[in-house]
């Protein structure tokens, strides 16, 4: 039976390299039921809002999307298409593997991250005070009240929010995802000693969760600490667990460290649905070009077959991409190559269709 997938192409780069990806999906003979669905601005513009609710409903239905960037348009007071879509659909852990790929000049070669943060409270959850408003001036007459706390007259505030429940099922996505994919280590990262109540309590909770997974080796750092190790040297470094700021700054720092946000794949995972989609954004200065790399978007979709159970369907199409940047023949521009985005996809989809 084929796998039901919506397929949400997105804005700036995002319909290139949804192209791009169907191409490579599509050549692995997988049976796919595409169903194309709109969000971000050109949903705007054709229906009138963002997030239309005929998006989420196909999401609902196939339970498993592949989604490009989406651009929030600034001011207007909209909300993040992406944040939305996580708490809708409750997609709690983001999960992104940064691997050194063949051919891909980088510092430290041994580089091999996964990332799994936490994707819906935290300073994300959106309780925002804007400074001046009528709101942040009651805000700050409780704080005085409740704690002696003292705002100043001009500041904007946005609340971090942190649960023992949030804490312990990203924390156990990370121990349970150790597990299946015989990582080797899982770290927790915190700002424990500052943050006392918000992070403080993640680190107790993600030390409890941890003594129930006896077979899985882990330990915990301090963000910042982690932040110097990663740039001097990530070979050390296995499965982060991260709450959803860190884990947004770091996902873009193990980017880098693995040549470049063109490359890192990703995922939005909850217990019923799934959006697998790339780190990076629209990237509006190249759209429409040909320029973008659509490597992180066909890896994101191979994360996505391996979710399906097309497990040796997923393994080659990263066998088709590791091939193609090995061989270095066919480079987007980003990786010092010339090729363009259909080029580079053309190039992985005959790999996979000769494997
Ligand atoms: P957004 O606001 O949607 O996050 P952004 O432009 O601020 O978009 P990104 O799109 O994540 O941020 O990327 C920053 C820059 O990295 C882009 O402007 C682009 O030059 C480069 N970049 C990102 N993705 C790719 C890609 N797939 N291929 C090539 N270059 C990319």
């Amino acid at each position: 039976m084929a796998h039901r997938i919506t397929l949400i192409a997105g804005d700036g780069i995002g319909p290139e390299v949804a192209q791009a990806a169907r191409l490579v999906l599509e050549a692995t003979g997988v049976p796919i039921e595409w169903e194309e669905r709109l969000a971000g601005v050109r949903a705007l513009e054709a229906e009138g809002e963002l997030l239309p609710r005929a998006t989420l409903a196909a999401i609902r239905a196939s339970r498993v999307a592949l989604k490009g960037p989406i651009t929030t348009p600034v001011g207007g007071g909209f909300r993040s298409v992406n944040v939305a879509l996580r708490q809708e659909l409750d997609l709690f852990a983001a999960v992104r593997p940064a691997r050194a790929l063949p051919g891909v000049p980088i510092r430290h070669p041994a580089v091999d991250l996964v990332i799994v943060r936490e994707n819906t409270e935290d300073l994300y959850q959106g309780i925002e005070y804007e400074a001046g408003a009528p709101a942040t001036r009651t805000l700050a007459e409780e704080l005085r009240a409740l704690g002696g706390y003292e705002l100043r007259p001009d500041a904007g505030v946005t609340i971090k929010p942190i649960s023992v429940s949030g804490t312990r099922r990203i924390v156990r996505f990370a121990f349970e995802y150790a597990r299946a994919n015989r990582r080797r280590r899982v770290t927790v990262v915190h700002k424990a000693p500052i943050l006392r109540t918000s992070d403080g309590l993640f680190l107790a909770t993600a030390r409890e969760q941890a003594a129930e997974y006896p077979d899985v080796d882990w330990d915990e750092i301090q963000v910042d600490h982690l932040s110097s190790r990663l740039v001097r040297d990530p070979s050390g470094f296995d499965v982060l667990v991260l709450p959803n700021l860190y884990g947004d700054i770091l996902s873009d720092l193990a980017a880098g460290l693995v040549g470049g946000l063109g490359l890192i794949p990703g995922a939005n995972i909850g217990w019923e649905y799934a959006v697998f989609e790339p780190v990076h954004g629209s990237a509006p200065d190249i759209a429409g070009r040909g320029l973008a790399n659509p490597i992180a978007m066909i890896l994101s979709g191979a994360m996505l077959l391996a979710h399906v159970g097309e497990l040796e369907a997923a393994a080659r199409v990263r066998a088709g991409v590791d091939a193609v940047l090995a061989d270095g023949s066919v480079r987007t521009p980003d990786l010092g190559g010339t090729a363009t985005t259909d080029e580079l996809a053309r190039a992985i989809e005959a790999r996979v269709r000769g494997t």
